[in-house]
């Protein structure tokens, strides 16, 4: 009969090419669209499956039960890694749970432990509040001479037109040594200066605007404010703002008092308008250093620099160089042709080609690190900011970022934890 065959394509049959892609754009909400009584017997048969294969394994060899170390956020593959699973284990009981995902997308802490506790495994949660003690505190168990020293992270702020963007560029093109590749820079979001010998890392986007969407986020990418007043202008409202950051966030204020070279400068103003707002600097008896400067004339910025480093080294920046990295992302962008590009400021540990880091929502496997002088780089450590090649979509400023374990470091890694948290 010739209407049967016409019946049969009511469901056309695919080609395997968009059978993928309909897996592919598979989500959770389609998924949930889907009837009970398709997705409930084959919830259940994975189940029996899954419980019928441990059982088979637990025949065949005693099932190796792990303690697994899960930050805020863990790849699918990361998490299988560290618990011996294979990622198809893990995928399956996402999806049982309705989530669709691969192995490299990226899930949070709480779904990974109930994973994890669900085959078995004990959990160990790297909460929040460890990963920011890292940061900025040298953990009470870090072996001293783990540590060593990294360069103070510097943010300028101040008000409009006091000449922060003008400062910044100054004291960045005086430390470029002439000739060096034409005198080129890249602008990535911050650069390093040396001065004496010793580093400084400035952090290149003026205002206090980064800071505070930085701080809002718990994030603290700076060690010292300095803080421009114009001499001709003094203490305006912005000036009063970046104080009240500062000092809430904690960070020492350096003034730069600027436009020194101008005929109607007048510092002893600007020290005495600073009173009123509880930044007391030396010459006014107080403790806070200060620097009169100009940007135009660039006098001044050489005892600026040392007094930054003299601030430094009361803060005593120590840090542990070998390990993980983690840090903060500064800067990122949608770049074209390069994809997916962020700065990152690496606070801790040694960040290198080929780690793999999850930054807030975000993924990458580190294609190229590129510096601020646009060099590429094999890796960097702390206190360096770099651009990195090969994220998968584009993080936000302030995310935090953290390199995900490949599982021969894990096992090392844990060892070293499991030794600082007996
Ligand atoms: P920002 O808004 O704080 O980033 O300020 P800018 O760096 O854009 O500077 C504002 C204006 O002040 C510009 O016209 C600069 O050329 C000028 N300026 C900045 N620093 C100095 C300085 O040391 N001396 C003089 N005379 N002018 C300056």
């Amino acid at each position: 009969m010739p209407a049967a065959p016409r019946a049969a394509p009511e469901r056309p049959t695919r080609r395997v090419g968009e059978d993928a892609n309909a897996r592919g754009r598979l989500t959770v909400t389609n998924a949930g669209t889907e009837s009970d009584r398709d997705k409930g017997p084959s919830t259940a048969a994975m189940r029996r499956r899954r419980d019928k294969k441990m059982g088979r394994n637990q025949q065949a060899a005693p099932k190796l039960m792990r303690e697994v170390i899960i930050p805020e956020a863990i790849t699918v593959a990361e998490l299988a890694n560290r618990m011996a699973e294979r990622s198809v284990t893990v995928i399956k009981m996402l999806m049982a749970q309705g989530t669709m995902a691969t192995i490299n997308d990226v899930i949070d802490a709480d779904t990974a432990e109930l994973i994890a506790a669900e085959l078995g495994h004990t959990v160990k949660r790297v909460s929040d509040a460890d990963v920011e003690e890292g940061l900025y505190d040298i953990p009470a168990d870090d072996k001293a001479e783990d540590l060593t020293d990294r360069a103070p992270v510097v943010t300028i702020m101040g008000h409009v037109d006091h000449g922060k963007t003008s400062l910044l560029d100054a004291i960045r093109e005086a430390n470029v040594v002439s000739g060096e590749a034409g005198g080129i820079t890249q602008h990535i979001g911050a650069y390093r200066v040396e001065k004496n010998g010793n580093k400084i890392t400035f952090l290149d986007t003026p205002g206090h605007e980064a800071f505070t969407a930085m701080r809002a986020r718990g994030a603290q990418a700076t060690d010292i404010a300095v803080l421009v007043v114009a001499a001709d202008d003094g203490v305006m409202p912005q000036t009063i703002e970046s104080i009240k950051h500062a000092k809430a966030a904690g960070v020492p204020i350096i003034v730069a008092i600027n436009k020194m070279d101008k005929p109607e400068a007048n510092p002893t103003r600007v020290r005495t308008e600073l009173l009123q707002h509880e930044v007391f600097v030396e010459s006014m008896g107080g403790d806070v250093l200060d620097v009169e400067v100009s940007a135009k004339t660039r006098a001044g910025l050489d005892k600026l620099l040392e007094t930054i480093l003299l601030q430094a080294e009361v803060l005593e920046l120590r840090v542990a160089r070998d390990g993980r990295a983690e840090g903060l992302v500064i800067e990122a962008k949608l770049d074209r042709g390069r994809g997916a590009v962020a700065t990152v400021l690496v606070q801790r540990g040694t960040l290198a080609i080929g780690d793999i880091l999850v930054a807030g929502t975000e993924f990458a496997r580190v294609r190229a690190l590129i510096n601020d002088k646009g060099e590429q780089v094999k890796e960097a450590g702390p206190s360096i900011p770099v651009e990195v090649l090969g994220f998968t979509g584009v993080p936000s400023a302030g995310d935090r970022f953290s390199v995900v374990e490949t599982e021969a470091r894990a096992r090392r890694s844990h060892r070293i934890s499991s030794a600082r948290h007996p």
